[in-house]
């Protein structure tokens, strides 16, 4: 069959693919499903060729456009759903890119090992958009975003040559410069602009045998905050600290009846015991709760698989009813904005703090503010649902504002949900001068006519000029 006919181009088919989960929308022209790597390689070559543009999308859980077409074709990876090997012995499994992450993530514990990252999206998102976004979580706290578990990485480049990349392991390397020592590291978080992922090689470790995870109520945002710097300073073993502010809680009490929590600042924690004394560590634990202005009575604690499931639904449900409310806004130009910034976890309280005052300024009403997510790394997520395009253009300045102050003290604009293409007004904050040109050659040298991802991390024009 000729590849032009390969791809679907039904409407109704199309529209079906044509959205992420903040409603960001694109023009594409067809839609291609491989089968096999056999025909990635092909349609890529037609593709470079032809000059035709080609952006992977896989379950469409971003949030920052990336999945969709600017222009061009969209080529899914949703065929690629097998695990391909798995060496429980040496803890390293391969998986094609279309596996969906919760549904690996629970047979890897079916067997007794562990698969640390945990993107809220998890059951709806893909190993592959993951390894594309370096998508992290709650537990990135203790074990690092997705790049830390990936040992290899198959690849089909923008000419259609395949290549395989293995993370090199040797503890010390003086192998030239060092952002080359590793280039597996270009492709993970490469936002699909590099090629096409075909093989996926991650590492396990041992099923962590018992955790404790709990709510922990504080009265104010300092509090709340400023507990998990102590926490942070003295080096504790924790694997997460999730925030919810008042706003947050406010928008649970109200949606669900089976959330009774006492307080109005909410920190989720998660311990593991280890082969360390229970006793002991609960005592520890609570003086320090006590030293550190936690509302003790009040208090939540999950024991049991389900109690600890629950806990964790209640965190997802927090960007997921925040993005089914804002998008209906979207018809009128409004939706929702998310920031992703982070900074240092001792500038956490202080920027939280110019931000609201941003927000204030801009004359953003509070109620529509929900600030919640990964403070333990100094990475909250700020969700401001604006009800118009006035809004929506007002709060990106907002953003803008709030992401030159964020580059300056040394953070980034975006610390897991990637660039996209609603990101790219900031990078100018991040990179300088220099170093973006470095970044833009990079990209021209392995896709000279610019076939993936039109629009994601850099503009086309941009890469032209
Ligand atoms: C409610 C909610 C909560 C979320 N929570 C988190 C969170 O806690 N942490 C986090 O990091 N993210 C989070 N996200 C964002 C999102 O889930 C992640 O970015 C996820 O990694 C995207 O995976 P996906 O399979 O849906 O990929 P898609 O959204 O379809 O694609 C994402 C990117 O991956 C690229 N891509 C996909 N497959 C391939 C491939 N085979 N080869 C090359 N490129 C490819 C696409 O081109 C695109 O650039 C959340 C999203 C939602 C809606």
């Amino acid at each position: 069959m000729d590849i032009e006919e390969r791809f679907i181009r039904d409407i109704e088919v199309l529209n079906s693919y044509n959205s992420d989960a903040l409603g960001f929308t694109g023009f594409p022209e067809g839609l291609y499903r491989p089968q096999n790597k056999g025909e990635v390689i092909e349609i890529i070559k037609w593709a470079n060729d032809c000059k035709k543009c080609l952006t992977p999308v896989a379950l469409r859980s971003s949030t920052t456009g990336s999945c969709v077409a600017e222009k061009g074709f969209l080529i899914s990876s949703e065929k690629f759903d097998k695990i391909l090997d798995v060496n429980f012995e040496k803890k390293i499994v391969s998986v094609e890119p279309g596996v969906n992450l919760g549904e690996f993530k629970k047979f890897i514990e079916e067997n007794g090992f562990f698969f640390p990252p945990d993107p809220t999206s998890e059951n709806e998102c893909t190993i592959g958009g993951c390894v594309s976004t370096n998508a992290s979580g709650a537990r990135t706290l203790k074990y690092g975003p997705f790049r830390n578990w990936v040992t290899g990485l198959e690849i089909v480049l923008p000419d259609g040559k395949d290549i395989y990349l293995s993370r090199k392991v040797s503890e010390k390397n003086c192998a030239g410069y060092f952002g080359f020592q590793n280039p597996i590291d270009f492709f993970i978080g490469s936002e699909g602009t590099l090629g096409f992922i075909t093989k996926v090689e991650l590492k396990l470790i041992d099923k962590i045998d018992k955790f404790y995870a709990m709510f922990l109520p504080f009265r104010s945002e300092k509090d709340a905050i400023l507990f998990c710097r102590e926490i942070r300073a003295n080096n504790l073993d924790v694997r997460c600290l999730e925030y919810f502010d008042s706003n947050c809680v406010k928008l649970l009490k109200e949606k669900r009846d089976d959330f009774k929590i006492n307080g109005d600042f909410l920190i989720f924690m998660e311990f593991e015991v280890g082969q360390k004394d229970e006793e002991k560590l609960f005592d520890f634990w609570l003086l320090f709760f006590e030293q550190n202005n936690v509302l003790v009575d009040d208090i939540l604690v999950a024991e049991t698989c389900s109690q600890k499931k629950k806990l964790k639904e209640f965190r997802h449900f927090i960007p997921s009813t925040i993005n089914e409310i804002s998008n209906k806004f979207i018809l009128e130009g409004g939706g929702k904005i998310s920031t992703d910034w982070a900074v240092f976890i001792d500038d956490l309280l202080s920027t939280i703090e110019h931000f609201r005052e941003i927000l204030n300024i801009y004359g953003f009403n509070r109620e529509n503010v929900f600030c919640f997510g990964h403070v333990g790394n100094g990475h909250p997520h700020f969700n401001l649902i604006t009800k118009n395009g006035y809004e929506k253009d007002r709060m990106l300045s907002a953003v803008e504002n709030i992401s030159e102050y964020v580059c300056k003290i040394g953070g980034t604009i975006t610390a897991e949900h990637g660039i996209g293409k609603v990101k790219k007004r900031f990078l100018k904050y991040y990179y300088n001068h220099m170093t973006f040109e470095w970044v833009k050659n990079f990209k021209r040298e392995l896709d000279p006519n610019l076939i993936f991802s039109p629009g994601n991390i850099f503009d086309l024009g941009e890469l032209n000029g």
